[in-house]
C-alpha cells in the first residue's frame, strides 16, 4: 500500500524547532465543555480534534502547539475530563480536546455520556481532521486504532496526523525506529511525526499541520493536502 504523502522522516533532534518569538495563535481561549451535542459551538469555521490515551501528552501537546501554557489544563478540571472541551484558536478555528482513553475501562455511565458526543462530533461539517497523540515509547494501541477508524468512517474529507509524543525520552535511533514503525502501520491512513513538548521537537511541524487543515479552502481541496507541507 502507498504511504501517506508527507510522513516525516526528520529525526527527533532539533530542540530549536518551534522556537517562535511571535505567537501563531494569539487569540486562543477556552470556549465550552460540552456534556451534550446541543452545547457544541455552532458548526461553521474549521476545527481539529485532539485525542490520545490518558497520559500520552495530549494536554502538553495542545499547550505547546498553541503556545499557551496551561490552556489545556482546563480540560482536566473536575467535571470536565469526560466531556468535549472546545478551544477557540482565532478566525473561526477551534481545537476539540477529546477525553483521554485507556487504563481502566470507563464506567458505563461515562460511556453513555461521551459516546453520543463523539458520534455527534463526527457529523460536524467543520471537523477537518484528527490529531492523535501516541506515546512514542508505546506505539499505536488498539484504542488508537478505534479513533482512527472513527475518523475514517466519516463521509466528509478527514485527515489524520499522529504525534509520536515524548520523543525526548528516546535516542535518535529509537526515534527513527518508532517513526518508521508507525509509518508502516499507518501506511496511507495518516501522516506521522515525532514530537516533544519538553524540548519542542516537531512543534513547528504540528503547527503547520493545524494551520493547513484549518485554512479556509474549498472542502474538495482537502483531499489533496495530506498534511502541512
Ligand atoms: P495527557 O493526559 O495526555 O493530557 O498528558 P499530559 O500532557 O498531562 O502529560 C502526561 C505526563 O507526561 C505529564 O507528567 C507530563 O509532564 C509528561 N509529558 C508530556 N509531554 C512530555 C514530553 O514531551 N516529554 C516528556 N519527557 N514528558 C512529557
Amino acid at each position: 500500500m502507498r504511504r501517506a504523502a508527507n510522513c516525516t522522516l526528520s529525526p527527533c533532534s532539533n530542540p530549536s524547532d518551534g522556537a517562535h518569538t511571535v505567537s501563531l495563535f494569539p487569540h486562543v481561549r477556552f470556549l465550552v465543555s460540552a456534556a451534550q451535542p446541543s452545547q457544541f459551538p455552532s458548526d461553521h469555521g474549521a476545527e481539529v480534534a485532539f485525542a490520545g490515551r490518558s497520559n500520552a501528552g495530549k494536554s502538553s501537546a495542545i499547550n505547546a502547539i498553541v503556545q499557551r501554557h496551561g490552556l489545556a489544563r482546563v480540560s482536566r478540571t473536575p467535571g470536565r475530563t469526560r466531556l468535549l472541551n472546545f478551544f477557540d484558536i482565532g478566525a473561526e478555528r477551534r481545537i476539540v480536546d477529546l477525553p483521554g482513553y485507556g487504563y481502566a475501562a470507563a464506567p458505563e455511565a461515562e460511556r453513555r455520556t461521551w459516546a453520543p458526543l463523539i458520534a455527534a462530533l463526527r457529523e460536524r461539517a467543520s471537523l477537518r481532521g484528527l490529531v492523535l497523540i501516541v506515546d512514542s515509547r508505546r506505539g499505536i494501541a488498539a484504542e488508537d486504532e478505534n479513533l482512527i477508524a472513527w475518523a475514517r468512517e466519516r463521509s466528509l474529507p478527514t485527515r489524520i496526523h499522529v504525534l509520536l509524543s515524548k520523543c525526548d525520552k528516546l535516542t535518535r535511533s529509537e526515534s527513527t525506529k518508532a517513526l518508521r514503525q508507525a509509518q508502516t502501520e499507518l501506511e496511507d491512513v495518516a501522516t506521522v511525526q515525532l514530537f516533544s513538548s519538553l524540548d519542542k521537537t516537531g512543534v513547528e511541524e504540528a503547527q503547520r499541520v493545524l494551520e493547513a487543515w484549518t485554512q479556509r479552502k474549498n472542502p474538495d481541496d482537502l483531499v489533496e493536502i495530506a498534511g502541512a507541507d
